[in-house]
């Protein structure tokens, strides 16, 4: 696709991590009208929508209400019924961060939603808190639930008004992959650390689809990372990884200055599975048929078995266990 017959308020970019300009299509697929074109990286092997719609349609995408967009809630659903429903996501995020925790941390979420994991941070540790938000509607929320006032729309208007504070703790649960400047993003927060501080990310982990393609792909996700890529661009901008969850499943990382004297986890099992494009491709296959069949099993054989059956089979695993 050359710039000619590019849809309109589309754009070709570069590999937003590795800055190289040679990739290969590797899934393209339209969605609410929305062409989804993703491309693979020859180089650091990191997918990433291209072309992709320009930074203004994805603003007023997420000015017309990003969260229930993304929860699938109309206008007479409860959003507070959202804020329980990130209870157990929340704990979830809380359990893996505990050991870098402890009283009285600055804590600077990017993308914080409804606030809860911050609200969260500020009742059980006296943490400081501030968060960016993007979605008026989340912002909302955040102050009627959790009294927090979120007076920075964007990543941008934040670091606009910048006045010097840092930070022991940077936050972005899913958010890495909306960015579409992830280097630049991760080049001005990871000056904003205090010495000793730390950063958490959580993305999806395009090596370990949780869903079938169609639901995986997705407008709003301009980045797909792989462990490798992700750990590049960290890499690249000042940080580096030293703790991790399983890499089996969506990716979550605590990043600390690349001066610190804690040590690096190991590049073993990340490569192994995220390099090179091979390597990718057949991980997103794999799991792709695995979910499509779970699904399938889930939506149109689990239903054909009468309840009692179902809770025979059941009680029969369990006390197998
Ligand atoms: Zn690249």
């Amino acid at each position: 696709m050359n710039q000619k017959t590019l849809p309109e308020n589309y754009e070709l970019i570069t590999c937003p991590v590795c800055g190289a300009d040679d990739f290969k299509v590797i899934d393209e697929r339209t969605i609410d009208k929305n062409l989804l074109c993703s491309v693979a990286c020859l180089r650091c092997s990191h997918v990433f929508l291209n072309p992709r719609a320009k930074a203004e349609v994805y603003e007023a995408y997420y000015q017309r209400g990003f969260s229930k967009e993304f929860n699938a809630i109309g206008e007479h659903v409860d959003p507070y019924e959202q804020v329980k429903g990130n209870a157990a996501k929340t704990e979830r995020i809380l359990r893996f961060l505990k050991p870098e925790l402890r009283n009285g941390l600055r804590v600077l979420e990017i993308g914080c939603g409804y606030g809860n994991i911050l609200a969260a941070l500020r009742d059980r540790y006296d943490a400081t808190v501030t968060g960016i938000e993007p979605d008026p509607a989340a912002r909302e929320v955040a102050k009627k639930a959790f009294n927090i006032d979120i007076v920075f729309e964007s990543f941008e208007n934040f670091i606009g008004g910048y006045q010097g504070d840092t930070y022991d703790v940077i936050l972005l649960h899913h958010v890495l992959e909306h960015m579409l400047h992830p280097d630049e993003a991760v080049s001005r927060f990871s000056g904003l650390l205090k010495p000793g501080g730390f950063v958490y990310i959580g993305v999806p982990n395009i090596t370990a689809l949780t869903f079938p393609k169609k639901m995986f792909f997705r407008f709003p996700h301009v980045s797909n990372f792989t462990p490798f890529s992700l750990e590049l661009l960290l890499s690249m901008y000042g940080l580096k990884i030293v703790r991790r969850d399983d890499f089996q499943k969506p990716l979550s990382v605590i990043a600390v200055a690349q001066s610190s004297e804690r040590t690096l986890v190991s590049w073993g099992p990340i490569v192994a599975r995220s390099f090179p494009l091979g390597r990718v491709k057949r991980a997103i296959l794999f799991s792709h048929i695995y979910h499509s069949i779970r699904l399938f099993i889930r939506d149109h054989i689990r239903p054909l078995f009468p309840r009692w059956m179902k809770d025979f089979v059941k009680r029969l695993l369990k006390k197998k266990i």
